[in-house]
């Protein structure tokens, strides 16, 4: 399976400069067959972007969607406007989460996502509290089976679900591959629980959290991560050029 590595641009970038650094990183890129990249940018961004990019090299992913396709949401954007310009989407970001977002909602935006051919970046993770008080596993286990309540199990096998440690998130601390290790696993184990391994075979696994071209690698080596999210790095194209090359090379 071909690693993923995603860039989360979250409030930055108009469409000038999100133009320039999509050609930036393209300059930078050499497109490898072992290694899929997807940028995220905002929303008004992703339109102009999709008319002139090189989709060899990248792929284009929102960092958010409405749960419905259509209908009376001021300032919202349904998954089914996204369709055939957004190949992923970001999907209860910690930043999210703590605007309000809840599991409930959470699972109807996966259920919306795939609904649109758009796979689901569903992001979990513990809160610092959480870590201290042994509850990581136990928190992301709980978060997965309530935001997957609405899949099939043919719907799993599409699913990239990205662990990140709500305190490693842009505050330049990150979990350490041991740390990781052991949730990654727990939540390969809960969606083989929840839908069988033939279900979970297809699931992509990533980390999230400060990751750097210095500490790429080591999070890719490890059993059951398929992957990066990448935030702050992801707008710098050299850093981020460089974590796609450590992924290639791997
Ligand atoms: C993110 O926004 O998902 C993220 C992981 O951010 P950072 O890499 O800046 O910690």
């Amino acid at each position: 399976m071909a690693r993923l590595i995603v860039g989360n641009w979250k409030m930055n970038l108009n469409p000038g400069e999100a133009s320039l650094l999509v050609h930036q990183l393209e300059d930078k890129l050499d497109a490898k067959a072992n290694t899929e990249v997807v940028i995220c940018p905002p929303f008004i961004d992703i339109y102009p972007i999709s008319k002139d990019l090189d989709s060899k090299k990248l792929k284009l992913g929102s960092q958010n969607i409405h749960y419905l396709d259509e209908g009376a949401f001021t300032g919202e954007i349904s998954p089914a406007m996204l369709k055939g310009m957004a190949s992923y989407s970001i999907i209860g970001h910690s930043e999210r989460r703590a605007m309000g977002e809840d599991d409930k909602l959470i699972a109807k935006k996966v259920a919306a996502a795939l609904r649109n051919d758009i796979v689901p970046v569903l992001c979990v993770g513990e809160s610092l509290h959480d870590r201290e008080h042994g509850l990581s596993r136990k928190v992301v286990v709980d978060q997965l089976t309530a935001d997957l309540s609405q899949l099939t199990a043919g719907d799993v096998g599409q699913l990239v679900v990205a662990y990140e440690p709500v305190w490693a998130i842009g505050s330049g601390k990150f979990a350490t591959p041991d740390e990781v290790t052991p949730v990654v696993a727990s939540i390969r184990g809960t969606v083989e629980e929840l839908y069988g391994e033939e279900g979970a075979g297809g699931l992509r696994v990533l980390y999230g959290g400060s990751v750097a071209p210095d500490n790429a690698k080591a999070y890719l080596r490890l059993d059951g991560v398929d992957g990066l999210l990448v935030g702050g790095a992801s707008l710098n194209y050299e850093e981020f050029a460089q974590i796609v090359k450590v992924a290639q090379g791997l």
